[in-house]
Parts: C-alpha cells; structure tokens; sequence
C-alpha cells in the first residue's frame, strides 16, 4: 500500500533511473505524481469485433497476434502483425518501433486500440497484454494522456501511475474527517484514483470538483488567515489628512481626475490614514489613469516624510513609469533601481519614490517605504509571508491591475483585499472598434486589412491571434501548428492580393512569432516589428500578451468563441495604444447562435469587469484568466468560472473556521505554489 508522503524509490517499478528522471521533473513522492495530472483522456473505451471495425474511429480490439514481423523500407524499420479474432483479422503496422515485437512473444490475448486507415491497417496501435483479473491500462477504457517527463516513455509513466492509484490510501481526507457537512463530494482517494483511471467521463468531472473543492477551501483560509495577520499588524504609518483635503488632492495634475479616479484616490487616501495597513487592489482597463492614482497616493505620504516604492514586472516598464510620473510630478523625487544599483542603493533622507523590479524588495529594510505598490502584479497579495523582510513596520500595500476580476470572486475567494475599481476611461479615449466578421466577409475583411495597413495617414499594424486550441498548455504544439498554418495561408493571402493590385502601396509582411521558436529567432521577429518592418503579425495567444506594439491599430482574433469575453478584452486592449483609432475583428466558425449572441455582445461592451462578470456566470465556459500569466490560473484543479463550486467552497471554508477547525488539506503543498513567493512583506 502506498500513502501520499511514501517516497517515489518504495513504488513497485521505479528503479534508480527512473526515479531520477521523475526527480528530475520535481517529482519524489506519491503525492508529487498523483499531481501529475492528465491533461486530456483518450477514450479507448470502445470494444468492437474486427468484423465491426470502420475506419477513423479510436476502438480496441482483443485478439490472438499473428506473423510479428520486423523489416527496413530504407533507414526506417517498420513492424508489422496481424491481429485475429473470432470475426475476422486485420493487420497492423508499426514506425521504428522494434521493441513491440518482442511483446508478442508469449502467447497471449491482447489488447490493441487504435483506428483503421482506409488502406486497411492500423497504424501505430497501442498494445497491452490482456489480463484476466486486472483493470487495463492504455487500452480498453478512457486512457490518461500526460504532459512529457524526460526520460520517460508515455506507457511506462501510464503503468506506474496506475501501480500507485490501484494500491493508494489516503489516510488523511481530513475534509471528509472534519466535522463540516460536504454535499455529495466523492472521498479524496477516490478522486485521485478517478483523476488518473476515471471509469466514465462523469466520474473525470466529479473528481476534479472534489479537488478543486479542496485547493479552493485551502486558497480562501489562506486569503483569511492572511487577513486576520494584516489586521492585526496594525502599526502601518498613518498620514493626517483632513477630509475636507481629500478634495485638493490632484489639482496641480495637468487634467481633472474623473469621477472613478477621484474616488478612488479617496479610498485609498482614506485607508493611508489608518494605522491598519492597507491592502487594497486598484482595478481598471489599460489607459484607465491607474500610475495618476497610484502617484497622488505617493505624493502625499512623499509630502508626509515617506518614501515609496513602485515595483513593475520589467525594468522597461519602470523606467516608463518614472518617466510618465516625473512630467505629472515634476517636484517629486523619483530614483529607479535595476538589479545593479539595488546592491549599493542609497537612501537619502529625501523622501523618494523607488521604481523598479521586484529587485527593489531586497532593500526594503533599508528604505522602510511607507507604502508600496505592485504595479500589474497579477498575484493580488494571495501570498503569506516565506521570508522575514526585516522591516521595522508595514507598509500600505497597493495593487494596480488590469485583470479584470469580477467582484463577486474578491468577495468570497480574496477576502482580504479591498478594491477600488476605476470603471472610466479619461475622456477622449477612443474605443476599439469591434465587429464579429461573418464566415462570408473573411475575403473581405482581409482586403480591408490590406488597404488600411496601406493608407499613408500612420502607422499600421495588424496582430493576428491564431485559435486556442489546446488549453492544456499555452505553447502546446497543436496551438503553434494553428499559428504556422494560419501564417502561411496569410502570407500566400496577402501575396496574391497584391498581384491582383487589390491595394496599393507594397507588399505585407507577414511574420509569425510563438513561444517554440529560438530565442534568437523571437528576438529577430520581436525587433522586425518595432522597427514596423512587419505588417501583420500571426502569433498564439500567450506570446502576444506581452507586446506592446504602440502602431498596432488591428486585432484579429481566430476561434474566438474558445476565449473567455475578459480574455477577449484583454487581447483587445493590445492595439490602438497610441491614442490611434483601432478595430478588433472576431471570426467564429461555430453556428451555435448563444456563441454568435455572446461575441456580439462582447462587441458592445467595452467594460471588462462586466465581461468578466459574465464569464463567470456562464458555468465553466470560458476562462477569464485564459491568456494571462499570472497567480490565478495557476490553479491545479479548480475553475474560477465555476461560481457554484466557489460558493459552495466558501461554504465549507466559513464553517471551518467558524467551528475554529485549524484544517490542512494533505495535498496543501502542492496548492502552494500561488504562495511560495514573497510578495507580501510583513514587518517583523
Ligand atoms: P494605466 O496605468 O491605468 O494604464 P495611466 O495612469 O498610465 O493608465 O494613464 C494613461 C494615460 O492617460 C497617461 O498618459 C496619463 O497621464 C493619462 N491620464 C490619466 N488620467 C487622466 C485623466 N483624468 N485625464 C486625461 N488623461 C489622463
Ligand atoms: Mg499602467
């Protein structure tokens, strides 16, 4: 019997090279592997008679093997068998393969899934001996895929996962043994078991509840138990502004503050005058006047004796954001800090706003800000403490972001931080123009391209995202196949058009840019299109993300029922960064008119929060955090989308604590990962 902490050496079938090749991947216990999640299932499940068999369908077969056979064509070795059973025999081929002969071997039954081509064969089957008083593995059933550890074959991983769920106890499902009520949630062991070798698709859904069920009862104490420690520091620099102040705030910027800004600002101001530390999550699109907020709130504890501390996620972005503050603070005392000049940092006793990476946290017992902002960190503070800042006392704490977190997510899941949402664009913002484009009007649309790439009034740039095909991975091979494919037929597209003069002004360079090219070559593309030598960049939605292409003014995006409406929006939010005015075209091939209804809508809306209130009520669809890199959709199991099961999580986790059950889930280390950095400083 294994148990979640039995060391990875004691399972039967791991000897000392495989154990490093797990070791290798991160993974040394039971535990660690059973979190090797499958990321899709082949169903195998379907047993016909080779009398039945039709071509193109996954089915296994059972049968007797004939003439095992191993020749060359060339350099390439090719096996090939027949299979036989009471109805008929067909015959089956094999690439390179010389291993599966020795399989036949012994006389046996044998399980074979695969699909017949239409010449009559099956190709590359997957082979399994069939045993009389056992479960089978790879064939027969619904099969797990997993993501690729070196140095392990696809079959042997399968065989050692299902050694470790056939002989697993799980001692310890202190849910279940804890005194709160769970509705019908399946047992942990169960779940595990089920995770891995699921007997139907129900039982895959079902599985996955119960442990997301456990990550998201374990995410929200965290979010409590941090909340419950922030209050009770209680010792964080208070600045005395009167209220009726508050009003003067931001009067010598170059612009009035809108309405949301302004308020806003007051609730951040208010909270700078608690001793309670604040931590607080400033929500608004791009361009929506965050870094105005953020600066204010400095000015004042800048003007109070306190220095300030703004981390961005690049050393680019700091040096930006010093820029654009230094013109609308032109008194205030800015100093950005790169890794290098960290080392040696010195603090004066002018108080002085820091920007840069998070470099700046290993000095932060040095400057001993009185407040902090983490400008688009996308972890929202979730973490607890790992190490010891050294700080004498808490700063306020300020997220700025442009991840539209719905509210009724904050409420039950982020407990412990406040929001202030800036819900307004300044004015004179032009919209994207959004328009969902017909099957029809593709040829069209790309002629409309050409032509406004090729006006002479600006710059022009088009991205064009290729469809999100495997979730599984953002850089999954399926997708950047998507992505080379859709380049080429661009490239033939726009050559063609040229040819027959449908624009003027030169050719378009189309160029193509995913996350399994070379780094030189990224480099080389990423360059191109600064320089705008590129027109029209086709590229997966993860790459892009990053980009920030001022002359991009056209978003075209593929497949774009498979996004979240919040990740559309955030695509969206790519192009016209200029102040130019720019156009996102969708493209859909589903028919399904709740699917046409949705993108239309999402044309209408500009307001991100509300698209990403509507992704979360439509159950499980979508993924509001689909194209982003950040904390939130580094979830194991659970689904921000799935509002039901987040409530019901809510549920069990108030119970817990008000029952003051102190609750660890087994399985709490590998949850932990959204809390191993250390992002929230807490003075000592
Ligand atoms: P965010 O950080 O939310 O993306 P910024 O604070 O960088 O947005 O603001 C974007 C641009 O708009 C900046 O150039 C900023 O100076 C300007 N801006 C901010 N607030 C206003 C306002 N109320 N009116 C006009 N322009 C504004
Ligand atoms: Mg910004």
């Amino acid at each position: 019997m294994y148990s979640l902490s039995t060391p990875l050496s004691r399972v039967k079938g791991v000897g000392p090279a495989l154990e490093k090749s797990f070791a290798d991947a991160g993974i040394t216990t039971v535990k660690e592997l059973l979190l090797h999640i499958p990321f899709r299932y082949e169903d195998r499940s379907s047993r016909v008679k080779v009398a039945d068999l039709k071509v193109g369908e996954v089915v296994t077969l059972m049968g007797k093997i004939l003439n095992p056979r191993n020749f060359y064509k060339g350099r390439r070795s090719i096996q090939s068998a027949t299979l036989v059973d009471e109805s008929g025999k067909v015959k089956l081929m094999w690439f390179n393969n010389p291993h599966v002969i020795d399989r036949f071997r012994v006389a046996a039954d044998f399980l074979v899934s695969g699909k017949l081509s239409d010449r009559g064969t099956i190709v590359q089957p997957t082979v399994e001996t069939f045993k009389q008083d056992g479960d089978s593995v790879h064939t027969g059933r619904l099969v797990p895929i997993y993501p690729t550890i070196v140095g392990l074959p696809a079959g042997t991983l399968r065989k050692i996962l299902k050694e470790v769920v056939d002989h697993l106890t799980v001692k310890n499902d202190s849910l279940a043994q804890s005194r709160v009520e769970l509705h019908g949630f399946m047992a942990l062991e169960e779940s595990l078991r089920q995770l891995h070798f699921p007997a139907s698709e129900e039982k895959i859904v079902t599985a996955r509840e119960r442990l997301a069920l456990e990550e998201l009862v374990q995410l929200i104490l965290h979010s409590h138990q941090l909340k419950e420690q922030w209050r009770s520091l209680n010792q964080a620099p208070a600045i005395e502004l009167p209220a009726k102040q508050f009003g003067q705030v931001g009067k010598a910027l170059p612009f009035p503050l809108t309405a949301a800004q302004q308020r806003c600002l007051q609730e951040v101001l208010t909270d700078l005058s608690q001793t309670v530390p604040m931590n607080r999550l400033l929500l608004g699109d791009v361009g929506s006047g965050k870094t105005a907020v953020a600066g204010l709130a400095c000015q004042q504890m800048l003007s109070h004796g306190l220095h300030c501390c703004l981390i961005t996620p690049t050393q680019i972005l700091a040096q930006q954001h010093a820029q654009s503050l230094q013109k609308l603070f032109p008194e205030m005392k800015i100093a950005v800090v790169t890794s290098q000049t960290a080392k040696k940092l010195e603090v004066s006793t002018v108080p002085t706003l820091f920007v840069g990476t998070h470099a700046i946290l290993s000095r932060l017992s040095e400057i001993e800000p009185g407040l902090l902002i983490y400008d688009e960190q996308h972890r929202f503070g979730v973490s607890q403490r790992s190490a010891a800042f050294g700080l004498q006392r808490q700063p306020h704490l300020l997220t700025l972001t442009a991840t539209p977190i719905p509210r009724t997510l904050l409420l039950t899941i982020f407990s412990h931080l406040s929001l202030s949402v800036i819900d307004e664009l300044p004015p004179g913002r032009k919209p994207v123009k959004s328009w969902l484009v017909p099957n029809g009007k593709r040829e069209d649309a790309y002629a409309w391209i050409a032509k406004e790439l090729r006006k002479d009034t600006q710059a022009a740039q088009a991205l064009v995202i290729c469809p999100f095909i495997d979730h599984s991975e953002n850089e999954a091979f399926e997708n950047v196949a998507a992505a080379a494919d859709l380049y080429e037929e661009l490239s033939e597209k726009f050559t063609q058009m040229e040819a027959q003069r449908t624009f003027e002004g030169g050719p378009i360079k189309v160029e193509l840019l995913h996350g399994r090219m070379s780094k030189k070559e990224q480099q080389a593309v990423t360059q191109d299109l600064f320089a705008q030598k590129v027109d029209v960049l086709v590229t997966t939605p993860i790459v892009e993300v990053g980009l920030d292409l001022p002359a991009a003014n056209i978003i075209v995006i593929e497949a774009a029922e498979r996004f979240g409406l919040a990740s559309l929006h955030q695509l969206r939010g790519r192009v016209g960064r200029a102040g130019q005015q720019a156009y996102c075209l969708l493209f859909t091939t589903s028919k399904a008119l709740n699917v046409k209804e949705r993108l239309q809508q999402f044309c209408e809306t500009h307001d991100g929060l509300k698209l990403a209130e509507q992704d979360l009520q439509r159950r499980g669809a979508g993924d509001i955090f689909g194209t982003q890199q950040h904390g939130l959709d580094q979830l194991l199991f659970a689904n921000w989308t799935n509002l039901q099961l987040v409530t019901e999580a809510k549920r069990v986790t108030d119970q817990l604590i008000a029952q003051h059950q102190d609750w660890h889930s087994p399985l709490e280390s590998a949850f932990a990962h959204y809390s191993q950095d250390e992002q929230v400083p807490l003075a000592n």
